[in-house]
């Protein structure tokens, strides 16, 4: 049994809040200023003080990648729970309370609209949803994105904040990685645009397969992108990591991505770039 129950200390949740919390005031998890919430969200949930950057949920994400309003496509695809699994509590449960708090069916908001007055499409994920998991819901949801915009000619852009593959849909989730890399790689035969965006954090399937397949790989500042924990690798390799060590910094400066761009000129950024790859 020893093999099952954990012999050392559980991992520290990281230090700095990652949601702007609710109330009046909030403080900074990073630079532990004391900040009125209303400047916060005003900047892009970005603190005004340290350019720290609070997680974002999917529909938040979509307002501000669009101009003005968006459509909202394939919301009510659902996970059927293949395996009937159950934990700590029954998957199906926690399908339940993510809907609750999210009010969508799954971890990825899909949405068409437009971007600098040119259309394109955009799949958000939502961290607040089993982890921003994948399964087979957004596996779907990711594909359906690609095949739209290859019927309408469009760019994508899917924006990444996942801890990987949905364990409790077993291998089923798994497939998904190689389902939507499959897809991507007709998008690239149409030669239509792909653009990932890594955003806090972005680690196992997810980064695994897509969210490092775009023609551009743009990162938020300061993101943890990976595939394996830390903690994982060094036990593995047995060597201490260096500084900073999977986060967007050290991996542009590694050959992993192509930009680091501040949330609040992502926007502008994309429309930049996108006509490079339509025109
Ligand atoms: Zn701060």
């Amino acid at each position: 049994m020893a093999w099952f129950r954990r012999q050392t200390a559980p991992l520290a949740p990281r230090s700095a809040e990652s949601r702007v919390p609710e109330g009046v005031w909030v403080k900074c998890g990073s630079c532990k200023e004391i900040l009125y919430r209303k400047d916060v969200l005003k900047n892009l949930s970005v603190c005004p003080k340290c350019a720290f950057h609070f997680r974002i949920g999917a529909r938040e994400r979509l307002d501000m990648l669009f101009d003005g309003s968006w459509e909202e496509f394939d919301h009510g695809l659902v996970s059927s729970d293949p395996l009937g699994f159950e934990d700590a509590r029954p998957y199906a449960d926690r399908l339940r309370a993510g809907k609750a708090k999210t009010n969508s069916f799954d971890a990825l908001v899909s949405a068409v609209g437009e971007m600098g007055g040119r259309r394109a499409i955009v799949g958000a994920m939502e961290y607040a949803f089993i982890g921003g998991s994948m399964g087979v819901v957004v596996g779907e949801k990711v594909t359906r994105c690609i095949e739209r915009a290859l019927a309408e000619r469009l760019p994508l852009i899917v924006v990444s904040c996942s801890g990987g593959a949905r364990m409790m849909e077993g291998t089923l989730s798994l497939m998904q990685m190689a389902k939507i890399s499959a897809a991507l790689a007709r998008l690239h035969e149409a030669r239509l645009p792909f653009v990932s965006i890594l955003t806090d954090p972005t680690t196992g399937g997810v980064t695994a397969s897509y969210a490092m397949l775009g023609d551009l790989n743009v990162a938020e500042p300061g993101a943890l992108i990976g595939f394996a924990g830390p903690r994982v690798i060094e036990q593995t390799i047995r060597q201490k990591l260096p500084a900073g060590f999977q986060r967007s910094e050290f991996l542009l400066e590694h050959g992993m991505l192509d930009m680091v761009t501040d949330r609040r000129e992502l926007k502008e950024t994309l429309v930049r770039c996108l006509p490079f790859f339509m025109d």
